[in-house]
């Protein structure tokens, strides 16, 4: 190894010492961590100041809890090697978890249904007095409902955890009131959750949510002591946020509104919408950085998104070192939009908006699919090529663009592997009902399939 250059193992340990670096947070800080590979090299960033510390919001509903408008998702941390099957790299989580609680996080989301999280986050927090950290994670029964089967997934999040109580705990990704009343209600599990409220096992109880307007609302009139609940928001999915497997409306300006109505205290999920915000086109790009140039397109997403007064955190799933100091940056320079400001990001909307777009957030969830489809996959080339606004378009074929356009998809499309892409795709619809987008994945792979077929 060059002998100029520290070891991964060794710039970590150099932060970690330094206090450092980066609890005093000057711009050294980044040089061992960069030198080491942790930060890219060509890629310049904000970085946090001596001190900085993202801001809080206190909830009397809560019993005046402060937490971390910035909250961590530690869905997509990073992993050792490349793949989904990768093992979660626990060193570098560490190293993340640390710098987000000496920067003011104290918000951890995870959930069952993510892999191998719990483990690893109750592994990096449980370095930590617990008084310092809050735990959010979740009931994620979406394939047994079965009561015991339910208690179990929840003693093993304990477990995994290294805790012996919960901070905040969801039913996982409520679609309808249908799947409510089936995952949580007619098989007895809610009294069990209260119970558990009661013996402060569950300090709060909540649920994140993927449906409509209207079952929002049903869900809300219902007689339960709802303390907190996560839906997903940004200024793509304002005004209208339509459901893939109905046509009933949605859109997060309604369920936003509906919470804070009743007080409830709302944490966001996909500010930056899966990551797609934060690669906007150039043209958007642009124009974002025309209004904010202190910010970058994510920093932007994560303003809107955090800026309403019920907001009560605002979930980020970093993956890396650099991603988490972006975020400080913006969270510990936070500068609520104004009216102006919100009025111009749905112009930006509405831009965007104009390049079809498949909402896949590449959580996974459908995944594996039994003919070896990549969905994430195809539907990442597809996003990667309308994002850019180079989507090419068979019936227009005298644009001057469309031959550049019809190239550079194709190219993209090839690097997928062999047998994984659209074609592969034989409609057997076990996908569907997994996807917390609710994404028609058999019909958009047949879209996409025929786009292929109709460049040629
Ligand atoms: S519908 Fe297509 S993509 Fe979905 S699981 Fe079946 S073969 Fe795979
Ligand atoms: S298609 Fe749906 S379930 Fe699959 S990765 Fe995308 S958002 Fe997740």
């Amino acid at each position: 190894m060059d002998k100029n250059k520290m070891s991964r193992r060794e710039a970590i340990r150099a932060m970690m010492l330094a206090g450092a670096g980066l609890a005093a947070g000057s711009s050294l800080a980044a040089a061992p961590l960069r030198a080491a590979g942790v930060l890219p090299q060509n890629r310049k960033f904000t970085e946090p100041a001596k001190g900085d510390q993202v801001i809080h919001r206190t909830w009397p509903s809560l019993g005046g809890e402060s937490i971390s408008l910035l909250g961590m998702g530690c869905m997509r941390f990073p992993r050792k090697g490349t793949g989904r099957r990768a093992p979660l790299d626990q060193e570098a989580i560490n190293q993340m978890i640390d710098y987000a609680l000496e920067h003011g996080i104290n918000y951890f989301d995870t959930a069952p249904a993510y892999g191998d999280s719990e483990r690893a986050t109750g592994e990096a927090l449980s370095r930590h007095p617990r008084k310092d950290y809050l735990i959010a994670t979740k009931l994620s029964n979406f394939t047994n409902a079965e009561l015991g089967a339910c208690k179990e997934m929840f003693a093993n999040s304990l477990k995994n955890l290294r805790t012996t109580y919960v901070d905040y705990f969801l039913l996982h990704s409520i679609g309808s009131v249908e799947d409510f009343k089936k995952r949580f209600v007619d098989n007895g599990l809610l009294p069990y959750l209260q119970e558990q409220r009661k013996k402060g096992v569950i300090r709060h109880l909540g649920f994140s949510f993927h449906g409509s307007n209207a079952a929002m609302k049903e869900l809300l009139a219902m007689p339960y002591n709802w303390e907190f609940v996560q839906i997903q928001m940004n200024y793509v999915d304002w005004k209208n946020m339509p459901l893939e497997d109905s046509d009933e409306p949605c859109d997060a300006e309604t369920l936003y509104k509906m919470l804070e109505a009743k007080g409830i205290p709302v944490v966001i999920m996909e500010p930056i919408r899966g990551g797609a915000l934060a690669n906007v086109s150039d043209g958007l790009k642009g124009k974002l950085a025309e209004r904010f140039p202190q910010l970058s397109p994510a920093g932007v997403a994560l303003t809107f998104a955090s800026t309403p007064k019920g907001v009560m955190c605002t979930l980020s799933g970093m993956s890396n070192m650099q991603q988490l100091m972006e975020n400080v940056y913006t969270f510990s320079h936070f500068k609520p939009f104004t009216e102006a400001d919100n009025a111009y990001m749905m112009e930006m909307a509405r831009l965007y908006n104009g390049n079809p777009h498949i909402p896949c957030t590449a959580c996974r969830y459908c995944m594996p699919c039994p003919r070896g489809v990549d969905i994430p996959g195809v539907f990442a080339v597809y996003n990667g090529m309308s994002d850019a606004l180079m989507l090419p378009d068979p019936n227009g074929k005298k644009d001057k663009a469309y031959k550049e356009k019809r190239k550079e998809f194709l190219k993209r499309y090839a690097t997928l592997a062999k047998d994984t892409d659209a074609s592969a795709c034989v409609m057997c619809n076990a996908c569907l009902p997994k996807c917390p987008q609710r994404i028609r994945i058999p019909d958009q792979m047949r879209m996409i399939h025929k786009l292929v077929k109709d460049l040629g």
